[in-house]
């Protein structure tokens, strides 16, 4: 198995947590999100440990929640000695919803409105990751209108290339997040917020890209910025106390992916950091991470019925799903791999070579194109596996789909997290 919380049971069937997924499904619908709480507290505990063990003294990771947001995930991140970083005021809303306190949220964003950020002043957000210029002065002004000194980290671009997807990649310096360090702009920013008296800049923030197999991008990422906190500190005296380094660890969608040590990577980085601050006779700052995929991604497997099987002959047979797009948009939008598996009949041999197909009305909706099942039958239980992360955050009402139940397990128990929509959803803002 993919990961050690799967397994397979007596019956032939699935296990996540220990608990059957077709007893899942016969008890709570499909489609299914089922996340494994136990898994989630593992991939936070990792973090937490790490930093903690390896970097100075309140280094700690903050969950990215635009991976995955929804009310009950805030008691167990907290919990667990989580930050978390929010990109909107529904995030806000949500993490408070769920009882996070406001002072460990991380307003992220390159465009936060003067609502957003009037709110965010309002909750106590405890720092804001500022984006550009505009939003320095726009922020200065309000919290000094509200009598507040905020903290803030200042957003930059080291310009890496962690040779991920482009559509995932925001290190690069042609990109519409944060201030670039080469051309000049980010000293420019740095001397502009060091000056403004309602606000107290922490430190840089840097985030380079997503699914990074190993430390050697965060390593130059770390030089690129301890160089310009350098510069920094002889231009204008401003010392970093804070460095946040962003997300982007990676996780494995096949037996393909490589296995990443997350402890070992954050102790390379650490030795790296340490290094690197030595030689410039810099103290050594506070470390965040902002985790998102790796907290979530591999805790998760969504649960379809097969509507049955469309062969066109010469070309390839289909398996239809009661889902798709709408609660997993990965394959359509980069192509994303993953493993698919019959749920309920584990032990069958799988030699049916097929595209997994959702239910919506646009050609573009698979998947997973090219896998193996046993051949389906109408209402067997297929699922795709590492689904915690960019699947429910970004599900849709396409096709006016409800979206499916997200259930969480813990302790070999299940229990209802978020529900699945009714037709009246669906119409509840339709005036
Ligand atoms: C997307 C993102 C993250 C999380 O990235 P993962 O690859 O899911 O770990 C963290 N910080 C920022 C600023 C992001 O944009």
């Amino acid at each position: 198995m993919l990961y050690d919380n799967l397994a397979v049971n007596s019956r032939g069937h699935l296990t996540i947590g220990g608990l059957d997924a077709v007893d899942l499904a016969d008890r709570f619908g499909a489609p299914l999100y089922v996340l494994d709480e136990d898994q989630v507290r593992a991939n936070c505990r990792t973090y937490v440990r790490a930093l903690a063990d390896y970097m100075p003294a309140g280094s700690y990771p903050l969950f990215a929640g635009k991976a995955l947001c929804f009310k009950g995930l805030y008691p167990v991140l907290e919990e667990e000695g989580m930050g978390a970083d929010v990109v909107s005021p529904g995030e806000i809303y949500t993490a408070l919803a769920g009882g996070f306190p406001a002072g460990r949220l991380y307003f992220h964003g390159n465009n936060k409105t003067d609502e957003d950020i009037a709110y965010a002043l309002e909750c106590g957000v405890g720092t804001f990751i500022v984006d550009n210029h505009n939003e320095l002065d726009r922020l200065d002004e309000m919290a000094g209108e509200r009598g507040r000194k905020q903290k803030v980290l200042l957003r930059v671009t080291p310009g890496i290339d962690p040779h991920t997807l482009q559509a995932i990649n925001t290190g690069r310096i042609d990109c519409q997040f944060g201030v670039p360090i080469e051309t000049g702009q980010a000293d420019r920013f740095v001397r502009a917020a060091v000056g403004k008296a309602n606000l107290e800049v922490m430190g840089f923030h840097s985030h380079i890209g997503s699914q990074i197999f190993e430390a050697e991008p965060f390593c130059d990422a770390v030089d690129i910025l301890l160089a310009f906190a350098q510069r920094m500190r002889e231009n204008y005296g401003f010392t970093v106390r804070v460095l946040n380094l962003g997300g982007g660890f990676g996780v494995r969608y096949t037996e393909n992916d490589p296995v990443v040590d997350i402890a070992d990577n954050i102790r390379q980085l650490s030795e790296h950091l340490k290094a690197g601050c030595k030689a410039l006779d810099y103290p050594v700052p506070q470390v965040l991470l902002e985790p998102g995929r790796s907290i979530v991604a591999d805790a998760c497997v969504t649960l379809y019925r097969a509507g049955g099987v469309k062969t066109i002959e010469g070309y390839r047979s289909y398996v239809t799903v009661n889902g798709g797009m709408t609660d997993n948009p990965r394959y359509a939008l980069y192509q994303s791999a993953y493993t698919v598996l019959p749920a309920g009949r584990m032990r069958d041999e799988a030699d049916f070579v097929c595209t997994v197909a959702g239910r919506c009305c646009e050609s573009g909706d698979l998947i997973q194109e090219n896998i193996t099942l046993p051949r389906p039958e109408r209402d067997d239980l297929i699922a795709v596996l590492t689904t915690g992360a960019y699947n429910f955050s970004m599900a849709s009402n396409y096709n006016r789909l409800c979206r499916p139940a997200l259930v969480m397990v813990k302790d070999g128990e299940a229990r209802l997290a978020v529900r699945r929509q009714t037709f009246e959803d669906l119409i509840a803002c339709d005036l």
